[in-house]
């Protein structure tokens, strides 16, 4: 069966029950989405692409960033980013803030809200504009020189962003952010609002799916590139991780914007888009699709 044949079936079979799910509202420029929405597009290591529905509407990334935000920080400052940052699995939702007291403020994972702080902390040090240097790396990874962030849904989270509030000062206070919170909080907020397709972060991904090459050379080094798939494997869906990787079996990263990239290392980089969450904060849709697509390509890392 072909990826796009693949794909037309996946459609067929989940359009009819859409909308599914509910809408992120905590971030209300994120509930003006038609819930109903759904694409998906994959890249193959040999060129080949498919795509449906809507592949190429862009939607708000927010928490994929957090995979374009740790290869950065990777780049720059690899070994000090493993002393303020765990690589385990955190088995709560993603903004919660009660293991960070217990774990005396290094988060668990990169994937969770304050491992993100960090890692963006450190690409404020490392980089300066954090901003403009992560938006510069999805343009150049996916090919589109457009990609933008969407400022009014910056603006709205950071209205509203207590709690990533609360964990980036708890974070200061135990000493593991560099800069001011509020410096590091508007960075991230940013990250979470960049724009983009289905079409385009199945491009911007294939560095993983090709050993941390990209067509124009090399992002990361292969063992950087496995890390980064272990790390999505084993924290890259929050809480909902071990039936993730049960059902999928396929590194994948999650947003609240309903968007899921999943990697099959040496094989394809794949994305699909849903808006309406389960209750961990996952695209319903989005996750039934893996899963079908697993069951249909017979594509696992297992
Ligand atoms: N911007 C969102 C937040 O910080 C990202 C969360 C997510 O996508 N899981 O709450």
């Amino acid at each position: 069966m072909s990826y796009q044949s693949i794909l037309d079936q996946i459609h067929e079979e989940i359009a009819p029950t859409l909308p599914q799910g509910r809408i992120a509202d905590y971030i209300p420029q994120l509930a003006c989405v038609d819930e109903r929405k759904f694409g998906m597009a994959i890249c193959d290591v040999d060129g080949g692409y498919a795509s449906v529905g809507d592949a190429d509407e862009r939607f708000s990334i927010q928490s994929i960033s957090k995979v374009f935000t740790l290869t950065q920080a990777m780049r720059t400052a690899d070994a000090q980013l493993w002393r303020r940052v765990g690589r385990e699995p955190s088995g709560t939702a993603f903004n919660s803030l009660v293991q960070l007291e217990f774990e005396n403020g290094i988060p668990r994972n990169p994937f969770i809200n304050a491992g993100a702080l960090v890692v963006t902390d450190i690409v404020l040090s490392h980089l300066g504009d954090a901003k403009a240097a992560l938006r510069e790396f999805a343009r150049r990874l996916s090919g589109a020189s457009d990609i933008d962030y969407d400022l009014r849904v910056a603006d709205s989270e950071a209205r509203l962003g207590y709690r990533n509030a609360a964990l980036a000062y708890f974070l200061k206070s135990f000493g593991n952010l560099e800069n001011h919170p509020d410096q590091v909080l508007d960075a991230y907020f940013h990250h979470c609002a960049l724009s983009m397709s289905c079409a385009e972060l199945a491009r911007s991904f294939m560095y993983l799916a090709r050993h941390g090459i990209n067509s124009d050379g090399a992002v990361i080094s292969s063992s950087q590139a496995k890390a980064i798939n272990s790390l999505m494997l084993t924290s890259g869906t929050y809480d909902a991780v071990g039936a993730f990787a049960y059902s999928v079996g396929l590194p994948a990263k999650s947003g609240v914007g309903g968007g899921i990239v999943a990697v099959m290392p040496g094989q394809f980089s794949l994305c699909v888009w849903s808006p309406g969450l389960d209750g961990r904060g996952n695209s319903m849709a989005g996750s039934l699709a893996l899963e079908r697509f697993a069951a249909l390509s017979g594509q696992s890392i297992f």
